[in-house]
Formats: structure tokens, C-alpha cells, sequence
């Protein structure tokens, strides 16, 4: 097997016990392989060890990397999308985790539109008001949400959020309780299902999925290191 495809299965071991642990199926909890700065010859790699749903933060890289790979490949943008690259990217990708603002919902709804598609979003919250960061505040959010709901073109999965990196895993935990918390107060309070969490990374997957994650984003642990952090927005 190659290192990749250890990691994998190393992975899958580990969210399926997490999931247990919570009483939850294992197969509720979505793996995305973040392929973010890796090339296409790394990806196959993961491909060939059977995972189709891979995350990307970049458009570009998006846009360089599917036509080198299987067309049954599933991508989710994980980064800040620009209003003007959403016509390019929609019709590659399989869901937009980073919806962070109801100007981006709107296009993303006007233009899913136009190319016949009905895209499938999760909105970003930026819990801890990192100015680092993208996505709604909560204030805004519960401000939104009804606008966001009315948007037909859309299918809105449900919540996604970037915690303040920790390397101590347990300090996440707060953030992924605060982001379920507010889907289930949104979900009371503005009527629309919000089934999808997508939360947790390399070093808190666990947690997140102990607090409910749909949809872990884990890249290192599966590729190993990139060159910086700071790709982390
Ligand atoms: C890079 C990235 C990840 C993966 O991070 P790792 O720590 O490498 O697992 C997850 N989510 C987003 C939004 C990212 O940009």
C-alpha cells in the first residue's frame, strides 16, 4: 500500500470509531481528503485507495487539477470564494463549504441559475470573529438566514466553521458545540433543515465528530505537511 493510502485507511479506521463512540453510524460522517497544494499525481494516489471527495481552497487549483483526474471525482471548495470566479468553479464542484456572505449566496443562486445547476452550499461561520477569516458573523447569520433560505437555486446543506488553530485539539471543542448549538436554533427558528455540519480537521476530527460533524475536512493526516499554515483562512 502506499503511505497515502495507509493514511486513509487510517483515517476511516478512526472516524468510524468516533462516530461509534458517539452512537453515532459511522456512515454519517463524510470524509473530504483536502488536496490543497498537492498535485494531481498525489491525488490518484488517494483515488487509487478509493476516495472520491476531495477538498481545495483555491479556484485555480480546482480548475488545474479536475480535468487531470477521474470525472466521478467529487470537489467541495473549502476557501473564500470570489463573486467573480463562481461561474468558472460551479459547474466543477460538487459543494461550496465557504459560503460567507449573502452577496456570494446570491450569485452563487443567480448564477447556479443561469448554468441550470442547483449547488449545494454550506454557509461559513466565523465563530470566533477572527479578522483572518471569512465567513458570517452570528449576529449576521441569524440576520441572513431567511434571505438565504428564499434563494431556491440553492441547496443549503447546513453550517461550516474554521476554529482558531490550537494544537491543543480540546480547545476546539467549544467551537463545534457553538456551531451545533446555532444550527439547531436556526433550524427552530427559521424553519429550514440544516442536516450538515462540516467541521474538524487533522488534529480535532474526533471532536468534531463528537459533536456532530456530517463532513470532517482532514489534509495533513492524510497527505502530510504543506508549506505553511497560513493557508488556513
Ligand atoms: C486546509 C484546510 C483543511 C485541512 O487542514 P489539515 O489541518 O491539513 O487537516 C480543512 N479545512 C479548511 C477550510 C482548510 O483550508
Amino acid at each position: 500500500m502506499s503511505h497515502i493510502a495507509t493514511n486513509l485507511k487510517a483515517i476511516q479506521d478512526r472516524i468510524a470509531s468516533a462516530a461509534r463512540l458517539s452512537g453515532r453510524d459511522p456512515a454519517s460522517v463524510e470524509l473530504l481528503a483536502v488536496s490543497k497544494t498537492h498535485p494531481a499525481e498525489v491525488i490518484r494516489e488517494a483515488v487509487e485507495a478509493g476516495q472520491l471527495s476531495f477538498g481545495e481552497n483555491k479556484v485555480q487549483e480546482v480548475l488545474a487539477k479536475a480535468p487531470q483526474l477521474p470525472g466521478t471525482l467529487r470537489w467541495h471548495l473549502i476557501g473564500h470564494l470570489q463573486s467573480n470566479k463562481v461561474r468558472k468553479v460551479l459547474p466543477l464542484v460538487h459543494a461550496v463549504h465557504s459560503v460567507d456572505s449573502l452577496d456570494l449566496a446570491r450569485d452563487i443562486h443567480r448564477i447556479g441559475g443561469e448554468l441550470g445547476l442547483r449547488p449545494k452550499v454550506y454557509l461559513e461561520v466565523n465563530l470566533a470573529v477572527e479578522s483572518t477569516k471569512y465567513g458570517f458573523t452570528v449576529a449576521a447569520l441569524r440576520e441572513s438566514l431567511e434571505a438565504v433560505c428564499q434563494l431556491d437555486r440553492l441547496d443549503v446543506q447546513g453550517l461550516m466553521c474554521i476554529p482558531p488553530y490550537d494544537p491543543d485539539a480540546e480547545k476546539s471543542r467549544r467551537y463545534f458545540v457553538q456551531l451545533r448549538e446555532l444550527r439547531d436554533e436556526l433550524e427552530k427558528s427559521g424553519g429550514a433543515p440544516l442536516p450538515g455540519l462540516s467541521m474538524g480537521m487533522s488534529h480535532d476530527f474526533e471532536i468534531a465528530i463528537a459533536e456532530g460533524s456530517t463532513v470532517v475536512r482532514v489534509g495533513t493526516a492524510i497527505f502530510g505537511e504543506r508549506a505553511a499554515r497560513a493557508d488556513v483562512t
